[in-house]
């Protein structure tokens, strides 16, 4: 039997949990991107993930994923990456050089920021719509009040929303927050849905998400 702890084994647990959950909603069995959070992750621990058939990865810092992601990608070209943390605006041309897809536009001034970055570079990254869906001060994410208008600017700058995105709140259940989520992409006409994370994953595909964010659960605890 292989090794429990090989990426191999963790891979392909995670691969049969999350098409299990997506299927208890009735979803196809790869409905749902698995996006591997490789922050504070060295290369030489991806690369194993890599060779095991991983393709989608996540970073939370342009920086980290400068340093990190171009060699990767010249060994295999095909991966693609997810900026999934926050990002400041005078980072926007870096990240949209580097990134397939961007998880946190959340303010007027980043979606402006993006479409010139976006227009400069000729490349149009994916983007969701971070939520602020349990209004947390400390969090990132725009209030649910903004999000009708913030949309509509992001649609007048031209950017590619595919989606909204949120992390909930971290001592609460879960699920409804999930589900007010889905709600809001349904009623604004938005398929993407980026939700779910290593202790929440299963809840999230079960609630339809299109996209979860997974690192320790693949990687083991950051340190
Ligand atoms: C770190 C991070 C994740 C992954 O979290 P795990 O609990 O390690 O799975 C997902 N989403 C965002 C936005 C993150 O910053």
């Amino acid at each position: 039997m292989a090794d429990p702890q090989s990426p191999d084994a963790r891979l392909a647990a995670l691969r049969d949990r999350l098409d299990h959950a997506a299927g208890l909603a009735g979803r196809a069995p790869g409905a749902v991107t698995l996006i591997a959070v490789s922050k504070t992750i060295a290369p030489e621990a991806i690369t194993p993930l890599i060779a095991a058939g991983q393709r989608v990865f996540g970073e939370n810092r342009v920086q980290e994923a400068q340093a990190k992601w171009p060699a990767l990608r010249e060994a295999t070209p095909d991966c693609r990456l997810h900026l999934v943390g926050q990002l400041q605006s005078n980072k926007a041309d870096e990240a949209v050089r580097l990134f397939d897809a961007i998880h946190a536009v959340d303010r007027p001034s980043l979606v402006a920021a993006l479409a010139r970055a976006m227009d400069k570079a000729g490349r149009r990254p994916d983007c969701f719509v971070q939520v602020n869906i349990g209004e947390e001060p400390q969090k990132g994410g725009v209030a649910l009040a903004d999000l009708p208008a913030l949309l509509a600017e992001a649609r007048a700058a031209a950017l590619p929303v595919i989606g909204l995105m949120a992390v909930p709140p971290a001592d609460r259940e879960p699920a409804p927050y999930f589900a007010l989520l889905a709600k809001l992409a349904r009623d604004h006409g938005l398929a993407g849905l980026s939700m779910g994370m290593s202790g929440d994953f299963e809840t999230a595909a079960l609630l339809g998400a299109t996209h979860v964010r997974i690192g320790t659960a693949l990687f083991g605890a950051r340190g």
